[in-house]
């Protein structure tokens, strides 16, 4: 088995940054790793990772890869207003095909920014193909990839409780655990959700040894909806109902106070936050300081492209910093330390783990001077800094070059391909 050492780099381990430090991976694990490579470790492969940092891939908590192909769309539109106007009719004119090309795009994207797992919150149900072509486009990636499966059964577009049922049932059976696949229960809000049917699907996903990942009070109209409509706040009524738990994963929480902060931090639940969706919807900015204060695991998430443009992990990264300080007129709020390890997959690179890494340059002149690495990384950094992305093992890119796929012919099938889109869904 092939040796790949990757040397002279600053690596992030779970004790702190190691200077001019080697990662050694043999198959699809880390076998050694320091500041000095042992004399007796030959290996068949040496990367470079001079003035760079080496640091566990990034997480993206929360996106919607179909709305790859509806970015700049929201042209000054409340949440609903662009659901309304722009987003689901374009949803609706989706085929197979297109969806297929906006989620490897949007795939090559995250990987292109150093995220190495994604979290799909995986909307175009309307067959199985459109969810199948996602999966094609993951595997055909190499990332590690989780699609929480999207559903109403209230509402325009809603499902029939049944068909979510068998649906749910035959992606857990046929892609849960296959490979880099994982599947979760993605119920779109509280408000589209029936009570029925967001207890069987949680029970559902408990059983695969999954979770639930659902919107829940991205903004004030939505949480005055669940007060006139279930009289009380929707993460109120979650918990009256039996889906908040250890394994909730809530996207946004913008609109929760004290109480439902205690209920998140109670039930183990994890929060999703998405600062610069919620900054472009203006839909607010969740309490960071005091979801973190209670202990409340966050993850961050670009969100779908409709409403974060990008998928660029880092400047998410940087606006939960930005914004947790603004809104809490203290400097002290969060570290950039910190702020980067919201956006890690794990706490650092060690030994027996699986290989998956992220190299970034940090030799340009917006870092220069390094004097330290995790504020360069979280305050200086964008997604065309990241030099090589190595997922079990893997480089899918290296030195800037995607190992996968002809990245220029992909941009051109995009670009034919959006149009046609746009055709179809009559704008
Ligand atoms: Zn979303």
């Amino acid at each position: 088995m092939k040796t790949v050492v990757i040397q002279d780099g600053t690596l992030l381990t779970p004790t702190g940054w190691v200077e001019g430090g080697y990662v050694a991976v043999r198959g699809d694990s880390i076998v050694a790793i320091g500041s000095e490579l042992p004399g007796d470790l030959l290996p068949d492969e040496v990367v470079s990772a001079k003035h760079c940092a080496v640091i566990p891939g990034l997480l993206n908590g929360h996106t919607h890869l179909s709305q790859t192909f509806m970015r700049g769309l929201a042209g000054g539109r409340t949440l609903l207003a662009w659901l309304k106007e722009r987003i689901w009719p374009i949803q609706n004119a989706m085929t197979p095909e297109i969806l297929y090309l906006a989620a490897t795009l949007g795939l090559l994207e995250n990987l292109r920014c150093g995220v190495t797992h994604v979290v799909n919150h995986h909307k175009i149900t309307a067959t199985p193909q459109h969810t199948d072509m996602v999966m094609k486009a993951a595997q055909e990636t190499g990332l590690n990839f989780t699609l929480a499966r999207s559903w109403a059964d209230i509402g325009s577009n809603a499902e029939s409780p049944d068909a979510i049922w068998e649906d749910m049932k035959r992606l857990y059976t046929e892609w849960h655990g296959k490979g880099n696949i994982r599947i979760a229960d993605g119920p779109l809000t509280p408000w589209r959700c029936s009570m029925e049917s967001l207890r069987k699907m949680h029970a559902l996903s408990l059983d695969c040894g999954s979770f639930t990942h659902i919107h829940v009070a991205e903004t004030q109209e939505e949480v005055h909806m669940s007060l006139r409509d279930c009289g009380c706040h929707p993460i109120a009524w979650l918990k009256q109902i039996g889906v908040l738990d250890a394994s909730t994963q809530i996207v946004h929480a913008v609109w929760v106070g004290d109480m439902e902060i205690e209920m998140l931090a109670s039930a183990g639940a994890t929060v999703v936050h998405c600062p610069v969706s919620n900054a472009v919807l203006a839909s607010g900015i969740a309490p960071l300081s005091s979801l973190r204060s209670r202990h409340i695991p966050v993850r961050l998430g670009t969100d779908g492209p409709a409403s974060g443009d990008m998928q660029d992990l880092w400047e998410v990264i940087k606006s939960a910093l930005l914004f947790s300080r603004a809104s809490m007129l203290d400097a002290m709020a969060i570290a950039p330390g910190e702020a980067l390890d919201l956006g890690l997959s794990t706490t650092g690179l060690q030994v027996g783990d699986v290989a998956t890494l992220t190299v970034v340059d940090l030799n340009h002149c917006r870092a220069m001077p390094v004097y330290d690495v995790g504020s360069a990384l979280a305050l200086c950094t964008h997604g065309c800094d990241v030099r090589s992305v190595m997922v079990n093992g893997k480089f899918l890119i290296r030195d800037g070059q995607v190992l996968f796929l002809d990245e220029p012919a992909l941009l051109q099938e995009c670009r034919q391909a959006a149009q046609h889109l746009r055709k179809l869904a009559g704008f």
